[in-house]
Order: structure tokens, then sequence, then C-alpha cells
């Protein structure tokens, strides 16, 4: 549905070299077309600074956010109810139309002078500049790609006038802050005018100053068509592939030269895990089964983790579950952890194996000596209290130079509110031998953790993932590694999953032999 939804909203116009994926009937979705673009200016201009200019207000923040401050902030300055339970889902009118927003909001009509009054003087202060609203669910994301490609800048245009620059920068790098993106003040360009005077000629200017400065524009992102409208005409280079933003904007709809339009920022068409795979290792969790196994081989992840447990029979054998949680069946085939090695060893991976249970070290250790798979190419996974220090101490024992990770997010709230007791706790287990932490995904305030971890120079691992977005989004954090289950619905292995993607395709060739 959600794919459904932003195909729809697609518009693509006079744009001569639309990507041939499209020529299948596919739709198309504005974030592909830049990913596509992108890399054919690349290609084109393998030396020149490329730019990616992006709008701020009703493109990468939810103006819906700043018009509820400043209406909450109106009832706790004068002490009435008015906007009691307003959410920005409520805000169904552009912020430049007050007067029908307080109409189907039912303010009370003695109060309405006096609210428009305060929404006029509020609504673009430095004060509620200051802090920033939300963003766009994934926009940051396609921000941080960008500013994480080599040769590439991410610049800012804005209709915001420059006194109120200082501000702009502070807001938008405390929110960027959680995925890596900052913003810098000779790439952010503001209205040289008043408030709302000659937008769409600042907006040219900006251009206009980033081509002085050397930088080659390559693409545009704005909500207003008007905007867009003016910066197409403006452009003598034709080669920016203009984006609209389709929130809430002011100006009519119109046909603009080389315009994509969309609504929703999804990382999956922009960003190709190939390119991440450079970067981040990549572990395909729970590779307990053959299926798994088979879809593992078959694609270009380097890592299998596999749960070792031993069964009623006393064999090793990969099962996620104990056989007390999820007693076995008649019609269960037990995986047992030799196939693994042996498979993961013939075709040249690397196996991560989580130790669920102490007593299983001694006869997993045995079992891999015999396989004989280097160091470089092990990783044992063990939660502290499971094997302790004495247990830990074993495997580096046993294998120096392997990945030992223990889990951590049990101690978020200690990391978080005590710095040097986290420390100290993580220099133990560095002396225990455990070489990279395992945070959660799902733990709250794991964008906090990650930022407490960073500058400490651990590597981390995340798992927990629990969809293709979340992914990429943790993958662009650039952490040691990344545990997921990589047979998401909208990737194609064998057949599974809708295939609706082609852009995140495993090459199924490398399969046929295993
Ligand atoms: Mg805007």
């Amino acid at each position: 549905l959600r794919y459904a939804h932003y195909a729809a909203g697609v518009i693509v116009e006079n744009f001569p070299e639309l990507d041939p994926r499209f020529d299948r009937g596919q739709a198309s979705d504005w974030m592909r077309e830049l990913a596509a673009h992108y890399e054919r200016m690349r290609r084109a201009h393998p030396d020149d600074w490329l730019c990616i200019v992006f709008d701020i207000d009703g493109t990468i923040l939810d103006m819906r956010d700043h018009v509820v401050r400043v209406l909450l902030a109106y009832d706790r300055e004068r002490g009435s109810e008015q906007f009691e339970g307003l959410r920005p889902e409520d805000i169904t009118v552009h912020e430049s139309r007050p007067g029908l927003l307080l109409d189907r909001l039912g303010v009370a009509d003695h109060l309405r002078a006096d609210v428009l009054a305060y929404y006029a003087e509020n609504l673009w202060s430095a004060e509620t500049m200051r802090e920033a609203g939300g963003p766009y669910p994934g926009v940051l994301g396609v921000i941080r790609w960008f500013q994480l490609q080599p040769g590439t800048v991410v610049a800012l245009n804005t209709g915001r006038p420059e006194t109120v620059r200082e501000a702009t920068l502070t807001s938008l790098n405390e929110v960027g802050r959680t995925f890596r993106v900052s913003f810098s003040s000779e790439l952010l360009c503001m209205n040289r005018r008043d408030w709302g005077q000659g937008v769409q000629q600042a907006k040219v200017d900006g251009l206009e100053r980033l081509h002085a400065r050397g930088l080659r524009v390559v693409a545009v992102v704005d909500n207003e068509p008007a905007n867009i409208r003016a910066m197409a005409e403006a452009d003598t280079t034709g080669e920016v592939l203009f984006l609209h933003a389709e929130t809430i904007f002011e100006s009519h709809r119109e046909s603009t030269p080389r315009t994509v339009a969309g609504s929703s920022y999804e990382l999956r068409n922009l960003v190709p895990e190939r390119e991440l795979r450079r970067r981040v290792q990549f572990v395909w969790h729970g590779v307990n089964d053959e299926a798994n196994l088979l879809q593992f081989l078959a694609s270009g992840i380097g890592w299998a983790e596999t749960d070792v447990r031993r069964d009623p029979l006393g064999r090793l054998v990969l099962r996620h579950d104990s056989f007390t949680e999820t007693p076995w069946t008649r019609a269960e085939r037990p995986f047992r952890l030799a196939e693994l090695i042996s498979a993961v060893g013939e075709h040249d991976r690397s196996l991560k194996i989580d130790l669920k249970e102490a007593e299983l070290l001694e006869p997993v250790l045995a079992a891999v000596r015999e396989a004989g798979l280097p160091d470089n190419r092990l990783w044992f996974n063990a939660a502290i209290d499971t094997l302790g220090r004495e247990g830990f101490a074993q495997i580096v024992a046993s294998h120096p130079d392997a990945v030992i990770s223990s889990p951590v997010d049990f101690a978020a709230p200690l990391l978080l509110a005590a710095p040097d007791l986290a420390r100290r706790f993580l220099a133990t287990l560095g002396a225990w031998g455990v070489t990279r932490l395992s945070v959660d995904w799902r733990a709250p305030r794991i964008h906090d953790l990650l930022g407490v971890l960073h500058p400490l120079a651990w590597d981390v691992n995340i798992y927990g993932i629990p969809d293709l977005e979340a992914f990429l989004e943790a993958s662009l954090l650039l952490p040691t590694s990344v545990t997921a289950d990589f047979n998401f619905p909208a990737w194609n292995y064998f057949g599974r999953g809708s295939g609706e993607n082609g852009y995140h395709e495993f090459d199924l060739g490398a399969a046929a032999g295993g």
C-alpha cells in the first residue's frame, strides 16, 4: 500500500533519460530517479564536486510540528486551553493560512485576533526557529547518504532570511545529530530579503551562489511548485533534477521540466546495499536451517549467524529457541552445526556463533577446531552472564584473532547516566577479551547509546533490525557490523517477497552451485 501510495504520486515530465527499468511498466519512484540521476552525473563529471540541494521547511522539516509548537506556546503563555490535544496530523493547511486553520480547529471567536497576532509574531521568530520540528521520516537518511558520497555535498537553500541563520543551523544540526548529519554555514543559502519577500528569486540566487563556488548542482528538493518553476527556468545547465516533495504546499501544482515528485523518502530506492557492504560487515541473522543457508549463500553477505543448542540426543544443532521453550516435534529435521561449518568453509564465508548456554562452549570450540576455520572468519557472541570472565578467556585462548562480542543494551541506562562507570564497565569487557559491543536497534534511546559508544572507538554491531528501512538507516550510521534478516519482503530471494524492489537484488547466479 505504501508503495502504491508514492507510486501514484509520481509525476515524470520531459525528462529524457528515464531509467530503463521503468519501461517495464514498473512504477517510477522519485528516490530511484534521484539515485539514477546522481549516478549519471557522477559518471559524467568524475572530478567535480556534486551538490544536492534541499529546501528546509516542508521539505526536511514537517511544518505541522512547527505550527503545533507555536499554538501550544500560545496556550502556555496565555493560560488558555484552545489547543489541548493538538497533534501534527490535525494541521491540514499550509502554515501561511492560519485563519483557515483556526476555523478548522474551532477556536473561540473572541480569541481569534489574539491567536492570529501571536502566530504572526512567533511563527518565524528566532526563538521558534531554535527548536526544529520533526524531520520527515527518511529525509535525514537521504542526506546522510549523500554526505557519505565522495566529492559530494548537501546544501540548504531556504526562503528563511539571514536573520535566523544561527538559529537555523543550530536547530538543524540538533535534528541531524542522531543521523550523524551536519550542516555548515557555507552551504546554507538564505534569503537576503525579509520574511516572505522574493522567495523565488532567493532560491534562484542560492543556486547561483553554489555554482559560483564551483559546485555542480545536480538535484534540488523543494515542496513549493512555484520555487521549482523559478529554479528550473533559471537553470541553464539542464543537468538539475528537480524533486517536488509533495507535503503541504502553498503554490498551485504545475508542470515543471525535469521534475519528479514523491511524498516519502524511502531509502530502499536510493541506497544500494552493495555500496554499504563495502563499509559495513553484514551478518545474516538466524542461519539455522537449510532454507536460510541457501539464501545466505546466494547473497553477497559475508557472515552467517547461528544459534547453537544441544538437542535431547546430545547433538549440537542449530536452533533459535531452546528445547524447553519450544519442544521439538517428530517432524523437525535437525540442522547440525557441523553441516553449517563445512558449508560456510566451502563457500569462503564467515561464521558468527551465538552461544546461548555456557556448557556448549567446549563442544562448540571442539567442532570449530575440527573444521579448521581461521580466526578471521570466526565470531563468537555471548551474554556476559552466560560465559563470564572464564568463558571469554577460553575463547581468546583458542581463537585470539576471532571477533568476540557481547550485547550491552542492558547497560544502556548506566552508559547514558554514568559515563565514568560506563568506561570502567567497558574496560572490564575489553579485559575479558570482548572486541565488539552488540546493541539492539529497538532499544530505547538507541541513538543516544550509539552516540556514547562512537567516540569511545569501540567496534559496534547493531542487531534487532525490524525491516529494510531500519536496516538501511542503521547501516548509514556505519557501525562495524549489522546483523539482520536479509530476506526482507521487499527483496528478491528465490521468488520470495514481492520483488517490487529491483534496486536490492542479489546475484542469484551464485546460488546455482550451492
Ligand atoms: Mg519549503
